[in-house]
């Protein structure tokens, strides 16, 4: 059953949630972002049924969104897509601080859920879509019950590997049909951030913060501040200006592209200890088919040290390959070995789970046990190391000592700044001017001193940006490996991608798509970029919109292809080289001429030799 919701078309399947179509959004402006809302249930979206209890309704959020003034913009809507406005995608209204106009489609699960009543089948699902639109969208908003919240973003956190894009979840208290409620700041809060910011992970934007997703957790069943993370700073904060905590993301180091990993092991428990608890109380959650539990001891990591019974139970568990993950029943600190309450668990090959939620150690359990690549030992190890920045490994606090001697020379000089703004303005332009000057070593000193690779200058540009548009290529190997964001768009609206191809710097286009870079222009748009390569006969252009992953077939507005034009204007090298590539000769433009018909009547008898010796094309030399 298809049923269409705006810009969306559902069609439920066996399992009953899967969504078969969303219209992708094509930007033509550099002002523009656009995002993928997953609608996947919760109270946001809830209305009160005969009964008397909340429950989600279908099919009413988007038509509701599309009348909300707060949350689209119909003038925008109009003008930009005419006829097609009213099932078009949704239009954030200007904030005037966000420099993007968001725009926004809506996929909406069938059925909707209670997120009480969601499994990790769900959080498959999801992580399953992301991937599926990953190159489609900047970003992703997922519209979630609160309820469960806090375990599906750390489960996302996990099974989203390489994650270079930002995946927001987000929620309310009280639904967004009601006058009152919370959902209207956190859904356009989550837009904005998803739309502007490159925040590279699965966060939760709730009561005007942005948190890590695996580091929080419901505190409040009323309060609109629903949800904290107590052992780490939000990353961001929304007040009259957004305040993102740049030093504080988490950033996949290591080259390699975005995955998903869509497998969970479901034999995982949370074993609560309270005293007096029975030896088969804790023997029940040891027996097969369990095969990791998180024990959520006391204090700092402290069990009973007189219950021998217990403890050569759990050791027993162990030896026969069973993971036992320690954390606190504590909602701040980390568990430590500080007690011999404590270090009796260490002894009996427990392993640490830090300062971790509980919601975060059972998600990370559950995956970690799926890697079957990975031995018991590996599991454990990989448990107690920082995967996704869910718990807390103590590093060198930044000196902020440039900032600080900024800030002296600024006093002396006497301009006005405070060490944030200093740090803000002045730390991306030393970044740049290190880059310029090749210097991965003065790159490191200033990161150590509180600088961030993320940072973008007035420009919105990275130090990334400038490698990649300057050629530097060790260099932008050495940023990747530090975190460096491969999607961030400049003031116009240029990737590091993108100044990689404008510059034709082969080995740089390599390493960004090997770190998930991807082009995001429209087709069209691609096309008369091609066009114009063609035209020119720039080979070595068109070889770099293909090691970018473009298709040397995609037309123009005109439906000519490269191959049209280099046919057109006589190039054999670049014909050749189009032809090599696998284009298509029998391509039609708007008029229905192929490219041999541009040839023939251009009356280049030896472009049309060329086309006819296609079958033979490594024979081809002069021509
Ligand atoms: N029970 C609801 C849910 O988790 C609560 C909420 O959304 O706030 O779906």
């Amino acid at each position: 059953m298809a049923t269409t919701n705006g810009t969306l078309s559902v069609v439920r399947t066996r399992t009953g949630r899967r969504c078969s179509h969303v219209e992708t959004i094509d930007l033509d402006s550099k002002e523009e972002s656009s995002v993928l809302v997953i609608y996947s249930g919760g109270t946001i979206g809830m209305v009160i049924n005969e009964g008397g209890a909340l429950v989600p309704a279908s099919n009413a959020l988007g038509r509701h969104i599309r009348r909300c003034p707060f949350l689209h913009d119909v003038e925008y809507a109009k003008k930009r897509f005419g006829d097609k406005c009213e099932t078009s995608a949704f239009v954030l209204p200007d904030t005037k601080r966000a420099r993007r106009r968001v725009l926004y489609t809506l996929l909406e699960y069938e059925p909707l859920l209670d997120s009480s009543n969601m499994t990790s089948d769900e959080w498959i699902a999801i992580a399953e879509d992301i991937k599926k639109w990953y190159k489609s969208f900047d970003g992703f908003v997922i519209l979630h019950g609160t309820d469960t919240l806090a375990y599906s973003a750390s489960a996302l956190s996990f099974m989203l590997e390489n994650l270079g894009k930002s995946v927001v979840l987000t929620g309310s208290q009280l639904s967004l049909f009601e006058p009152r409620s919370d959902a209207k700041d956190n859904f356009l809060e989550s837009l904005v951030i998803a739309g502007n910011y490159v925040i590279p992970e699965v966060t939760i934007c709730f009561g005007r913060k942005l948190y890590r997703g695996n580091r929080t957790t419901k505190m409040d069943t009323e309060g609109f501040s629903a949800f904290d993370s107590p052992n780490a700073l939000p990353l961001a904060t929304f007040g009259i200006q957004i305040e993102v905590n740049y030093r504080e993301l988490f950033r996949p180091i290591v080259i390699e592209k975005f995955r998903v990993h869509s497998k969970l092991n479901s034999n995982v428990a949370l074993l609560r200890l309270f005293p007096s608890i029975t030896l088969q109380t804790v023997s029940a959650f040891l027996r097969p088919p369990i095969q990791g539990i998180v024990l959520q001891s006391y204090g700092s990591g402290n069990v009973p040290s007189n219950r021998v019974d217990i403890l050569e139970m759990i050791e027993a568990a162990i030896d026969e390959g069973l993971i036992v993950l320690n954390c606190s029943q504590c909602i701040r600190g980390s568990v430590s070995n500080a007690y011999e309450t404590g270090k009796v668990l260490c002894d009996i090959g427990v392993t640490s789970g830090a300062d971790m939620t509980p919601e975060a150690a059972l998600t990370k359990l559950s995956y970690v046990l799926t890697k079957d690549e990975w031995s018991v030992e590996k599991k454990r190890e990989m448990l107690e190391r920082n995967l996704r920045g869910e718990l807390t490994v103590t590093s060198p606090t930044p000196s902020m000592s440039e900032a600080v001697r900024m800030v002296s020379f600024s006093a002396k000089h006497n301009l006005e700044l405070d060490p944030y703004t200093a740090a803000n303005v002045l730390f991306p332009a030393l970044l740049g001017s290190a880059v310029l000057d090749d210097n991965p070593n003065r790159i490191e000193q200033l990161l150590s001193s509180g600088a961030d690779l993320s940072q973008p200058n007035v420009d919105q540009r990275t130090p990334l940006h400038i490698a990649c548009c300057e050629g530097k290529t060790s260099l932008v190997e050495f940023m990747l490996q530090k975190g460096a964001s491969v999607h961030t768009k400049d003031r116009y609206d240029h990737t590091p991608l993108n100044e990689a191809v404008q510059h034709d710097h082969h080995e740089i286009i390599k390493l960004l798509v090997n770190c998930g870079a991807h082009l995001m222009i429209p087709p069209k748009v691609l096309g008369e970029k091609l066009c114009k390569a063609a035209i020119r006969g720039d080979v070595t252009k068109l070889k770099s919109y293909k090691i970018a992953g473009a298709n040397l077939n995609q037309c123009d507005q005109s439906g000519r292809t490269p191959l049209h034009v280099a046919m057109l204007h006589g190039h054999k090298e670049c014909a050749l080289y189009l032809l090599g590539e696998g284009c298509r000769m029998d391509a039609e433009d708007m008029m229905g001429l192929t490219p041999r018909d541009y040839a023939a009547k251009a009356g280049s008898i030896g472009m049309v030799t060329l086309l006819e010796t296609k079958n033979t094309l490594h024979h081809v030399k002069v021509l």
